[in-house]
């Protein structure tokens, strides 16, 4: 594996039963990435991810991380990963302080308290609190904290803004990219959208176990149809902008008055309309969300790439 590959995934497959959870999984995360991994529920993410921890066993496929096997090397690997689970399993019965400096003093010497107080701090945990009595939202605070706080080459995190308000999801991001920053690779699980737009230099989505896509987050907005509203100084007649390269779909709302859809760029269809007496251009931003359920619409041999 290339040294410059954090995560690698060759051909994973994973069933639980007869029930396939992953169908020959794809991967490559490079160092250094903020890489967001997008689908909707069941379609393999913490299954994908719990592989690359050894957590569960594969059936079949090859996985590097950071160049360890997870198998034969997770001693190495779990020591300079941060992982946050779906499904976080802390102590109800210690404070929220003691359940990190537990977690810290099972990681060694490596963790720095004061970066931990910082983390909490910056998370407005408070560590006094008995996990038991902390909400849902302040135990994956917790989680997330007990993820970042041995500054880990490698942070595993699945889906960590889970059930946080908008300002914590906030904070959230930006100790993600500060982790970034001070070198880590960030590999996060969301159904998000918005967030992996925000966050993420590239995304895999992944549904029914196989990546159907991989791609920037710019590139999915600007693969999206644009809806365009042209309305026209005087009525006219249409046809030969229904041909202009990108043009999906025209509707004609009256005489003065087209609707466009439009994939990729604009200046084909800018150009046709210089020749007509245009009144206004409305154009309306591509949502992400609909960039992403129509690649999830499509069937996948025509997205896989
Ligand atoms: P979500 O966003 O809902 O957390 P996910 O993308 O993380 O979903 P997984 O939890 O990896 O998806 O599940 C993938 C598939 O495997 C789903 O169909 C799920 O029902 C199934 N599955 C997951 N864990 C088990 C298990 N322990 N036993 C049986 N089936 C399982």
């Amino acid at each position: 594996m290339s040294n410059t590959l954090a995560i690698a995934i060759h051909d994973l497959h994973k069933r639980y039963g007869r029930m396939p959870a992953l169908g020959g999984v794809d991967l490559e995360v490079s160092r250094g990435e903020l890489f967001g991994f997008l689908g909707p529920n069941g379609a393999g993410k913490t299954t994908t991810i719990r592989c690359l921890l050894d957590l569960i066993r594969p059936d079949a496929g090859e996985i590097r991380v950071l160049g360890l096997d997870p198998h034969a090397q997770g001693l190495e690997l779990r020591s300079q990963t941060g992982y946050l689970p779906g499904e976080l399993n802390l102590d109800p019965a210690l404070r929220a302080g003691a359940m990190l400096r537990y977690l810290a003093h099972l990681r060694g010497s490596r963790v720095d308290w004061g970066h931990v107080q910082a983390l909490a701090s910056r998370l407005e945990i408070d560590l006094h609190t008995p996990i038991k009595n902390l909400s849902k939202g302040n135990k994956q605070k917790v989680g997330i904290v007990q993820a970042l706080m041995a500054r880990p080459t490698l942070l595993l995190l699945d889906e960590p803004t889970a059930g946080l308000d908008p300002l914590m999801q906030q904070r959230v991001y930006s100790l993600l990219r500060s982790a970034q920053a001070e070198g880590a690779t960030v590999f996060f699980s969301s159904h998000i959208i918005s967030e992996v737009e925000l966050l993420a230099d590239r995304v895999a989505m992944i549904r029914d176990g196989r990546i159907v896509d991989l791609l920037e987050p710019r590139s999915l907005a600007e693969r999206a149809i644009r809806r365009v509203l042209v309305v026209f100084a005087t009525a006219i007649n249409s046809e030969s902008l229904h041909d202009v390269p990108g043009v999906t779909r025209t509707e004609q709302l009256d005489q003065r008055r087209l609707k466009l859809h439009i994939q990729g760029d604009m200046d084909a269809l800018v150009k046709a309309l210089a020749l007509f007496p245009v009144e206004s251009l409305e154009v309306e931003r591509p949502s992400l969300e609909e960039a992403f359920l129509a690649s999830y619409s499509r069937p996948s041999q025509e997205v896989a790439q």
